[in-house]
């Protein structure tokens, strides 16, 4: 046995073997010290004719918490199975590798998550001798989802596809040599990479290996790289699957390019978490918010539309169409959400029919999701029995120009029949396309039903799988077995009667079979046919001739049953297999369906809002009382804002700590992201365009969630983007500059925006706490300023969350102190202070004519444009919200810091009269408009005056 294990270890040298001996899957020697380390396993002696070896066992039948442990532990496992009948075999039973498990090749659903795409990639360079580091070459990459089939391809410049490497976020990648240099080290991506030799990336072996797959390979491939990747992933996902050829669910190969999405980089996933939250103990995402998906297959599919949202403005507004088409029909889209709830993997379930895995199970389970297809496509195509449900529903009033209006004539409001109706069910192309598309599988879901038993076991090769009934010669054998056991239990009747001993009994075991026991009392009376077959302590065991017979009828009976079904169970198993397409066909179907009702139940849930895609290039970003889709559901009062961004504009913004700034501009960008994906944003209205790239930088500092986050990483972000955004790209550059000294940083900070403004015209949001940029606005014609500010109410200060025209103040400290309650000579004092020590040399009074006045009650402070003292204790620096905390905590601040300099004109008293400090201290600033305030402030002035 340890040779042929050794025979095995040397054909998988880099997998770990484990060899099935009867329940168990076995290593060892070396490998079962490293099984018994990671599976916590004991680690037993194995005494044969070659010696003593160590040996480590995990049971078949509990064995994925252990395959987990080795997959985490970073190894590959081959499992040796017997494929011979251990009883059968004579000598050693023979093994062979079934199946090689990879982090990105399992199939188990003990070791899948449910409803993620598991991906093994791989990555090809267009041609061996060209330099790795040449911009200039082409890189392909290969992905496969071996536990559904799911296979896609691209290429195209090295940044482009190590950008799509991330979006596709493969659970293991394989490299070959060439593509080595452009192949971001694993810490990068959570993938654990191979290198594989030249070989496997051949162009020759690739072209045969694909073979199968696509007719005509070589036309059907762009590029080499392409090509070479696709025939190095497959060919690894074969080997994994115990090399026994192609694939054959693997049925089509997605080609795509990169460029028919909205190409966001890993930084811009990770700084907007679309699937991750980097934030300490949150776990909302946008994912999240989106996913009200029923089933695996949906839930798949809007992953994958997240990771990759649109640019074709026709392809959007089709999703568009149809997420509002399910909006409206209340009771169609919670019809499409029930049936879909009781749908299985399909995509999965036929990757095990393909790879002739499944079991009767799993047949019963891609029964019942074939059996919801006629029930979704009745409930796509009924009428709106809704339109009377819930009455005037805003998208009955919005529907009247869809329809003809011969129909709408005929049938005002709803009197319409259901016969008038029908037809225009469903209202969008997309929708009835889809509803075209839905396969009934008539014949496969029939064969299912009529074949396998409604509750069938898990084996397979132990009966009990094959409805009665489906076909004759079981039902003979069944029939066979019935009268052979009925007849043996009216045996136990019979025989007493014939030898009149009341306490014989018939019995059955597994090694004598059936016998008739009769205690030794009665031995006297046992009749001349028994033939002694077993000696007990009180009593006797006989067969008769005909006892024997019937059992032998019974065995054989049941054995061949047992065979047969299995034959049969095969048999209908492959006749789906043939199916595989149409099967794959409709499980996208599904998966489409599934996606647009979670976009239109979560669009009805969270008040969203279609947004218009404009194609026009000059259009900007115009969204009013736009929302940020994850914090709207965590902050009790979320602050709608509008966004009017024209196309090529840079909006610098500023504000304090907390204001709301990194919020808003995300909120910017996950609209744009929502509308792309074909989703409704959360927004009273949006007018969008169709973006085709977008960066995100976060400034390091503000980073901190990342990890490793280095001013050096934020520069090298910050690059990319300096490198590749153009007009139709949109840029968040969120406190850039922040992760050093604050002279380099502001010099980058503004470096920065001038290019972005100048070179790449990309539609820029900026927040900075650097004030002195808002006079960017001045010199340059696409930059305007936005602030955000902040109030008083109750005696607390409060974050208005409200984006304003125009730049905050530079003396922002200052009026937030005033705000907080700071005697008013203290606070004029230090705006003095402040005034006299600003030496800004540019002297720009003019804050330029791109501001208005918030108009809201909120404090607007236009009138001050001072800059910043120059040094690191920045007051915007420290979180506002601590700072104040203490502030506000003092009843009230004495002595003034600093004894007024000679001719100073408001003398500093240290006693406020003490009803015009409480008249102060009464106002309420966040209820007053600015004529109010002046007002008052006139008010308290002649008091003072009075009491001097
Ligand atoms: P900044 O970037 O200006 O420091 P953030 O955008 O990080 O501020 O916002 C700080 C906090 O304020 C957020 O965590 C959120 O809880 C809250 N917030 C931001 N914007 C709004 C808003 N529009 N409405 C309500 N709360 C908001
Ligand atoms: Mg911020």
């Amino acid at each position: 046995m340890l040779s042929q294990y050794a025979d095995l270890c040397s054909v998988h040298e880099d997998a770990l073997v484990l060899f099935q001996v009867g329940d168990f899957y076995e290593a060892f020697c070396e490998a079962a010290e490293t099984v018994a380390r990671v599976c916590e396993v004991t680690l037993t002696e194995r005494t044969d004719s070659t010696g003593e070896y160590p040996m480590a066992g995990i049971p078949i039948d509990n064995a994925a918490p252990y395959l987990e442990s080795l997959l985490d532990a970073g190894y590959r496992v081959a499992l040796g199975d017997q494929v011979e009948d251990a009883e059968q075999a004579s000598g050693l039973v023979d093994r062979a590798v079934t199946e090689v498990i990879t982090p990105g090749t399992v199939v188990e659903d003990d070791l899948l998550e449910s409803g993620t795409t598991n991906y093994v990639a791989a990555l090809a360079c267009d041609s061996v001798e060209s330099e790795p580091t040449d911009t200039d070459s082409v890189l392909g990459l290969a992905a496969v989802d071996v536990s559904t089939g799911d296979c896609l391809v691209t290429a195209g410049d090295p940044d482009t596809v190590v950008g799509e490497l991330d979006r596709v976020a493969p659970a293991e990648l394989i490299v070959g040599p060439e593509a080595n240099a452009f192949a971001p080290p694993d810490a990068a991506g959570d993938w654990e990479r191979h290198e594989y030799d030249s070989e496997v990336f051949d162009r020759r072996t690739a072209l045969d290996r694909l073979d199968p797959y696509v007719s005509a390979p070589e036309r059907r491939f762009e590029s080499d790289a392409e090509l070479r990747a696709a025939g190095a992933v497959l060919a690894y996902a074969e080997y994994t699957q115990g090399d026994d050829g192609p694939l054959a669910y693997v049925s089509r190969i997605r080609r795509y390019d990169p460029r028919d999405h909205l190409r966001l980089d890993a930084a811009a996933q990770r700084s907007l978490e679309l699937f991750e939250n980097r934030g300490l103990g949150a776990s909302d995402t946008l994912f999240d918010v989106l996913d009200e998906t029923n089933c695996a297959l949906g839930r798949r599919r809007l992953e994958r539309w997240l990771r990759r949202p649109l640019v074709d403005p026709d392809a959007i507004r089709s999703r568009h169409d149809a997420v509002g088409e399910l909006a409206d029909r209340t009771l169609v889209r919670e019809g499409v959400a029930d049936a879909l709830s009781t749908a299985y993997d399909l995509e999965r379930l036929i990757g095990r029919v393909s790879r002739g895995r499944a079991d009767a199970r799993d047949l019963r389970s891609l029964y019942a999701t074939l059996d919801v297809v006629p029930e979704l496509q009745s409930t796509l195509a009924e009428p709106d029995s809704d339109r009377t449900a819930d009455t005037a529903s805003p998208a009955d009033a919005a529907s009247p120009a869809d329809t003809p209006p011969t129909a709408d004539a005929a049938s005002p409001a709803d009197t319409a029949s259901p016969t008038d109706t029908e037809s225009q069910f469903p209202r969008t192309d997309h929708l009835s396309d889809l509803r075209d598309r839905l396969d009934e599988l008539a014949e496969i879901r029939e064969l299912i039903d009529g074949a396998i038993a409604p509750d069938p076991p898990q084996e397979i090769t132990e009966g009990g799988v094959i409805r009665d009934g489906f076909d004759d010669d079981l039902d003979e054998l069944r029939a066979t077995e019935r009268a052979g056991r009925e007849w043996v239990a009216d045996l136990e009747a019979s025989e007493r009667e014939r030898t009149g001993i009341d306490s014989l009994s018939i019995g059955h075991n597994q090694v004598h079979g059936y016998y008739i026991e009769v205690t030794d009392a009665n031995l006297d009376r046992v009749p001349g046919d028994y033939r002694r077959r077993q000696t007990l302590k009180n009593s006797e065991r006989y067969v008769t001739p005909e006892l024997k017979d019937r059992e032998e009828e019974i065995v054989g009976a049941a054995e061949r049953a047992d065979a047969l079904e299995y034959e049969l169970f095969v048999e209908v198993r492959e006749r789906v297999a043939e199916e595989t397409e149409r099967i794959q066909a409709l499980a996208d179907a599904l998966a489409e369906l599934d996606a647009l009702a979670s976009l239109a139940a979560v669009a009805v849930a969270n008040d969203y809002v279609r947004p218009e895609m404009v194609e026009d290039p000059d259009t900007g970003i115009r969204i009013e009382g736009g929302r940020h889709p994850v914090v709207e559901r965590t902050e009790d009062a979320f602050v709608p804002n509008d966004a009017d961004l024209p196309r090529g504009s840079v909006a610098v913004i500023t504000g304090p700590n907390m204001s709301g700034k990194s919020t808003y501009m995300r909120q910017v960008a996950l609209t744009v992201v929502l509308a792309q994906t074909g989703s409704f944003v959360p927004a009273q209205a949006a007018r969008l365009p169709v973006f085709s790239r977008l960066f995100t930088r976060v400034g390091a500092s503000d980073d901190i969630a990342g990890g490793q986050s280095t001013f050096m990483r934020e520069m090298s972000e910050l690059t990319d983007i300096l490198h590749d955004a153009g007009p139709d790209s949109l840029v968040l550059l969120d406190e850039v500059g922040r992760g050093t000294a604050t002279t380099d940083g502001r010099a980058i900070a503004r470096a920065a925006a001038e290019f972005v403004h100048d070179e790449l015209g990309a539609t820029t949001l900026f927040a900075t706490h650097y004030h002195e940029l808002t006079d960017l606005a001045d010199a340059r014609e696409r930059v305007f300023n936005l602030h955000f500010s902040a109030t008083r109410e109750d005696g607390e200060v409060t974050f208005l969350h409200r984006v304003v025209r125009g730049a905050s103040s530079s003396s922002y400290g200052v009026e937030v102190a005033e705000l907080a309650g700071v005697p008013t000579p203290v606070v004029d004092r230090s705006r003095e202070l402040v005034t006299t020590d600003e030496a800004d040399p540019a002297g720009d009074e003019d804050e330029g004519g791109d501001q208005e006045a918030g108009g809201d009650g909120s404090v607007v402070d236009e009138d001050s444009n001072i800059a910043l003292d120059d040094n690191d204790a920045d007051p915007n620096e420290v979180s506002l919200r601590e700072f104040l905390a203490e502030e506000v905590d003092e009843e009230r601040p004495t002595d003034p810091p600093t004894a007024p300099a000679a001719g100073d004109s408001a003398e500093p008293t240290d006693d406020l009269p003490p009803e015009v400090a409480t008249t102060l201290r009464g106002l309420d600033l966040a209820r007053m408009t600015p004529i109010e305030a002046l007002n008052a402030l006139h008010d308290l002035q002649n008091r003072l005056a009075h009491d001097d």
